[in-house]
């Protein structure tokens, strides 16, 4: 049984995961097939605190990850096929890879698809 399961990579799983680890709580996270979302596929990133001089997405996410693994979060690949939850837990997770895991809490951090307009020039 995991104590909470981060379903996601991005930004919003990964903290979420920095957040859980540091408070002990050894979190799973299921990177899904975009391992550290949608920011590793942009290169500058300007208006993220701190990167006065922007930083690489893939660069940035990376070391999100490399934060919540020190801390002791546990990152495994794979893809969230579908979640049973129960009032007060414990929740299932079905994997694509078929496993099958219990947790007691659940984060689900899957993001939103950009909508493209299909212009040449996007
Ligand atoms: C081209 C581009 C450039 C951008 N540039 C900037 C920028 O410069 N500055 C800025 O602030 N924002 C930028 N954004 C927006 C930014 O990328 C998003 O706001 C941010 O990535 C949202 O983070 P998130 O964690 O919510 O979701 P996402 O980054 O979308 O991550 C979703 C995660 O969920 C996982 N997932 C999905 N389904 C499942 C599943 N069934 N099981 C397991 N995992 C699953 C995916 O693999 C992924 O890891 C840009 C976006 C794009 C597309």
């Amino acid at each position: 049984m995991q104590n909470i399961i981060i379903i996601g990579s991005g930004a919003a799983g990964l903290t979420a995961a920095i957040y859980a680890s540091r408070a002990d709580l050894a979190p799973l996270l299921i990177t899904g097939a975009l391992p550290g979302g949608l920011l590793t596929q942009t290169s500058d990133v300007e208006n993220y605190p701190g990167f006065p001089e922007a930083v690489n997405g893939f660069e940035l996410m990376f070391k999100f990850q490399q934060q919540a693994e020190n801390f002791g979060t546990t990152i495994k690949s794979d893809t969230a096929e579908k979640v049973d939850l129960k009032a007060g837990g414990p929740h299932t997770l079905h994997l694509t890879s078929g496993e099958v895991i219990e947790t007691k809490a659940l984060i689900i951090a899957t993001g939103a698809s950009p909508r493209w307009l299909g212009l040449e020039s996007e």
